[in-house]
């Protein structure tokens, strides 16, 4: 935590904005219906939008002769889900889509409910002014934020996206290699001095 941290960059902190989520897992007797890694479903006959077909990952993720499906629901001011209700919305999802027949709600072994306050980034009109202000202020005191929510840009925020933002960070700050991936605003030059200076902030402070 910095303290103490300046109106200005909590300010910049009101222009990021992001999605919750709520995963469910449910566990059911019999084979799987499909051998598919994951399928997306758009339609508004379920509340999900994604169905991870879980135990085709591994024939330890279920015990044998069960079957394992994590589905996605987001929600946010604009979208509300109740929690509530979300493990029957599911169900009854799984057998709109037609991934569960009805008779098989009865083979259901297990549910589990996961509510993940940061699901994803959401790009928004003020996002970048933000991110601008926020980076410059952390880069100023030698903190590279990166990755998911480090640097809250959707469009680099999947996995193999966040691996690299840190692969490409440690190299801009031993070797001043530019990073790709993430781009700094354009302040931060001017402000910071580039790596030799990030290196001599954290030696400042002990890293
Ligand atoms: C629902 C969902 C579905 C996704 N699907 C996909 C997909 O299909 N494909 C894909 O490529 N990516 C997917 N992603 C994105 C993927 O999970 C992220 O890109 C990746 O995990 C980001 O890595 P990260 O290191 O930035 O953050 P994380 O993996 O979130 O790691 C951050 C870590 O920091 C820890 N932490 C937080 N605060 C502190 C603190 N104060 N002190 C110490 N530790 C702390 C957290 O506990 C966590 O372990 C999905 C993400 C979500 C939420």
């Amino acid at each position: 935590m910095i303290k103490p941290f300046p109106e200005s960059a909590m300010a910049a902190t009101r222009g990021l904005h992001n999605s919750h989520g709520l995963v469910v897992g449910v566990g059911i007797k019999g084979p799987c219906p499909s051998p598919k890694c994951w399928t997306y479903f758009p339609e508004s006959s379920s509340p999900f939008y994604r169905v991870t077909f879980l135990s085709n990952y591994s024939p330890n993720i279920a015990p044998p002769g069960h079957f394992l499906l994590l589905t996605e629901t987001s929600y946010s001011e604009h979208k509300p889900v109740s929690r509530s209700g979300i493990v029957d919305a599911v169900v009854d999802g799984l057998v709109a889509t037609r991934l569960i027949t009805d008779r098989q709600r009865a083979d259901i072994v297990s549910t589990h409910v996961f509510d993940v306050e940061y699901f994803y980034p959401v790009p928004t009109l003020d996002r970048d002014g933000a991110l601008d202000t926020i980076q410059t202020y952390l880069l100023d005191r030698g903190i590279l934020s990166r990755g998911r929510f480090g640097a809250w840009k959707y469009e680099i925020s999947n996995m193999d996206h966040s691996v690299m933002q840190g692969v490409e960070a440690v190299d801009w700050l031993l070797l001043d290699k530019a990073e790709e991936t993430w781009r700094p605003p354009a302040r931060h030059a001017v402000t910071v001095g580039g790596p030799a200076a990030v290196r001599q902030a954290l030696a400042a402070a002990g890293g």
